[in-house]
């Protein structure tokens, strides 16, 4: 029986655990988590371009867990919320009082059909697995002509930037090595546009005309033949009808569809959409008064990043234990993501952002505008502030709004 249990050591279950102790040092905590590596990985999108080492994106799950919460290695398969408990792979019960749930999102490569036979073969790679994203790099580095698709399927997916940021830095390096005119660049996603903030959407369009980019929107990758090099994408047109049109490409960097993990979509926790049932604002669930979920697994309509945990992370902290407390809850979770758009080697676009596309930024500056500041934030500073702040719980940067009579005070506004 513990305190609290949370399932998940990522970015979300390492700092809540943290926010948690600095608040109250005698909980007992434990955390379920399966794996023995801890990543980092708003890195990946640089690792996919040859600009940081994948082995420094990693840590030993044991460093990222503070010392004094208990690791039990294993991964929850089964929920009993009636009875405070989960269910281990081993089919062993944990009871606690309070649980967080953190588990992150499943990739669904499967979902493509064709995709799992030739990802990171036949120069069709990926920045979403810590396995590919290295692959990513020698493929751009060596493609000097052709045609390069980048794919985006339906949102939402973990940094809904990072489709985009892949195609910008190797746009950007083949500008540098004077290769860009003789490829064929191509955004191909199924959304509507292509980038959910409309503020962010005219500096980027001139990223697009700059590297001559093609854009394809409402645009969906189903199927691929890697060997074949050719890939099936389902348009659908202004009228709603969808036709399946055939692309030849040399290479094609891919976004593999996201969803909620199984265990969380067939578990009473789950909303119609698979994802964990919570308050936008409280981040307490909606049926479980003794249940919290943060990061992707969670229901909130946020952009799913580590950023949106570094404010998701004291706002559960504090709203857990005033529930354990008995007291109003009282913390408010305002939405806040924020995705560094890596539109070349050297400039970021600082896009920071709460519910309903309210712009948030940390500095006050114009964050539309692509800054060189931004790089040396993104490339330097950000890690510095994920590793060394969030998953320690120093909670520098992350004032959070309080509501003195809780969510009676967010609706009265
Ligand atoms: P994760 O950090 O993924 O951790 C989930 C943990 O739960 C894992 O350790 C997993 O092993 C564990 N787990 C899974 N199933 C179980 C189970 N059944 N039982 C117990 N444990 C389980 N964010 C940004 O802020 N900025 C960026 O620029 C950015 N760029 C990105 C680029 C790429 C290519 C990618 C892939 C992500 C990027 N992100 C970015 C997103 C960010 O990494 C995630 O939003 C963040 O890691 C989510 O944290 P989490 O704790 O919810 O999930």
């Amino acid at each position: 029986m513990y305190d609290v249990i949370i399932i998940g050591g990522g970015a979300g279950g390492c700092s809540v655990a943290a926010s948690l102790l600095n608040r109250r040092k005698n909980l007992n905590i434990a955390i379920i988590e399966p794996s023995e590596e801890h990543y980092y990985q708003p890195a990946w999108t640089l690792v996919g371009n040859g600009l940081w080492n994948i082995k420094d994106t990693m840590r030993p799950m044991r460093m990222a867990i503070p010392t004094r919460v208990e690791w039990l290695k294993s991964y929850v398969t089964t929920f009993e919320p009636q009875n405070n408990a989960v269910v281990l792979a081993d089919g062993s019960r944990v009871e606690y009082e309070m649980l967080v749930v953190a588990p992150g999102l499943e990739l669904h490569w499967e979902g493509i059909e064709g995709l799992v036979d030739t990802i990171g073969q036949n120069n069709v790679v990926s920045n979403y697995h810590k396995d590919l994203a290295p692959n990513t790099w020698e493929v751009v580095n060596r493609f000097t002509e052709g045609t390069a698709l980048f794919t985006q399927p339906a949102m939402p997916i973990k940094c809904a930037g990072a489709p985009q940021k892949a195609m910008y830095l190797s746009c950007s390096y083949w500008e540098q090595q004077k290769s860009l005119p003789n490829i064929n660049v191509e955004f191909l996603t199924k959304t509507p546009g292509l980038f959910g903030v409309a503020d962010y959407v005219p500096p980027l369009m001139k990223y697009i005309e700059r590297y001559n980019v093609n854009l394809g929107f409402q645009t969906n990758l189903v199927s691929v033949d890697g060997p074949a090099k050719k890939a099936w994408f389902d348009v659908t047109d202004g009228e709603g009808k969808t036709t399946r049109v055939e692309k030849a490409f040399d290479m094609m960097h891919v976004t593999p569809p996201q969803r909620s993990p199984q265990f969380i979509r067939e578990s009473p926790l789950a909303d119609e959409a698979g994802w964990v049932d919570v308050n936008m604002h409280t981040l307490q669930h909606n049926k479980f008064a003794n249940v919290f979920s943060l990061g992707d697994a969670c229901s909130a309509p946020n952009a799913k990043t580590a950023a949106a945990v570094r404010k998701q992370a004291p706002v559960v902290a504090e709203n857990l234990l005033a529930v354990v407390d008995g007291k109003t809850q009282q913390a408010m979770y305002e939405g806040y993501g924020s995705c560094p758009l890596t539109v070349e080697r050297g400039k970021v676009i600082m896009a920071e952002f709460g519910y309903g596309g309210k712009l948030m930024p940390t500095l006050p500056l114009d964050s539309t505008k692509p800054r060189r500041l931004n790089w040396f934030l993104k490339h330097e500073m950000v890690p510095h502030i994920y590793w060394d702040w969030m998953l320690l719980g120093k909670e520098r940067l992350t004032r959070i709004r309080r509501e003195e009579k809780g969510l009676e005070g967010m609706a009265a506004e």
